[in-house]
C-alpha cells in the first residue's frame, strides 16, 4: 500500500478546490476521504493530487479533481440516493460518489478497467459500489430507476436509455459535444411530470462515450 498523501499536499488539494468555487461540505469531505494516489497509474503517483487529468489503462483518463468535485456538486447527491455512473475508468469518481450516496452502480466498457476498478474499490473498502462491465448506453435497466446519473465520457447526444432510467425528480449530469469540438457539462432535471430541463454549465474536455462493450479487453 502506498503511503497516505502528505498532510500539506491534502490541505493544498482542499484549498485549490475551494478556491475554484467548490463549497458543498459533503463534496469537499468526500474529496478529502478518497485517496486519489490509489486510483492513478503507478507512474503518476507523484502527480495524483495535481489538478489535472492523468492517463490510466486502455488509453483512458482519470478526470481532473476539480471536474470530479464540480460534477459531484452539481449533481446534488444526497445520502438516500442511488446513483448510476457511466464510465468507471479508475473507479475514482465512483468512490467519491459512494461517500455521499447510499449506493453507486458504475458501468465500464473495458473489462480490464472494470475488473481493476472492482478490485481496487473492494480492497479500499467501498462496499456500496457495484462495478458492471457493459455498455453504458444501455444503462442498468434491472437496477433502475436512479435518483442521479453521471456520465464521465462525452456523448454527442443524451442517451435515451439513461433518460428513461432516471427517476421522476431525478438529475443527470454529462459532458455533451462532438469528439473534437466544444464540449459542455450539461445538467438535466426530470420534472415530476416527466418534462426535461436542460442547463449548460462549464466547458470541458472528456474522452468520448463509445458505443458497445470494448471488443479488446
Ligand atoms: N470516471 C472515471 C474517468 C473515466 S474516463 C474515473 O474516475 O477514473 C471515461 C471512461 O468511460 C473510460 O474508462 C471509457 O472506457 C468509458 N466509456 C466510454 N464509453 C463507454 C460506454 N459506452 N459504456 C461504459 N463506459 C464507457
Amino acid at each position: 500500500m502506498a503511503e497516505p498523501a502528505a498532510d500539506v499536499e491534502r490541505m493544498e488539494f482542499q484549498l485549490a478546490l475551494r478556491r475554484r468555487g467548490i463549497s458543498d461540505q459533503a463534496v469537499l469531505r468526500a474529496m478529502d476521504e478518497v485517496p486519489r494516489e490509489h486510483f492513478v497509474a503507478a507512474d503518476y503517483v507523484e502527480a495524483a493530487y495535481a489538478d489535472q487529468a492523468l492517463p490510466i489503462a486502455c488509453g483512458q483518463t482519470i478526470s481532473q479533481p476539480y471536474v470530479v468535485a464540480y460534477m459531484t456538486e452539481q449533481l446534488e447527491v444526497r445520502p438516500q440516493h442511488r446513483v448510476l455512473e457511466i464510465g468507471t475508468g479508475s473507479g475514482y469518481q465512483a468512490a467519491v460518489l459512494s461517500r455521499i450516496a447510499r449506493e453507486v452502480v458504475s458501468i465500464e466498457r473495458y473489462r480490464t478497467l472494470a475488473d481493476a476498478a472492482r478490485d481496487r474499490l473492494k480492497t479500499l473498502g467501498y462496499a456500496n459500489v457495484t462495478v458492471v462491465s457493459g455498455d453504458g448506453f444501455a444503462g442498468a435497466p434491472d437496477s433502475a430507476p436512479f435518483d442521479r446519473i453521471m456520465v464521465t465520457a462525452a456523448a454527442e447526444q443524451v442517451p435515451d436509455a439513461l433518460v428513461a432510467q432516471l427517476a421522476a425528480g431525478g438529475k443527470m449530469i454529462l459532458p455533451l459535444g462532438p469528439r473534437k469540438g466544444p464540449q459542455y457539462i450539461v445538467k438535466l432535471t426530470k420534472k415530476p411530470n416527466g418534462e426535461l430541463l436542460q442547463e449548460e454549465l462549464i466547458a470541458v474536455r472528456f474522452v468520448p462515450l463509445l458505443p458497445g462493450q470494448a471488443r479488446e479487453l
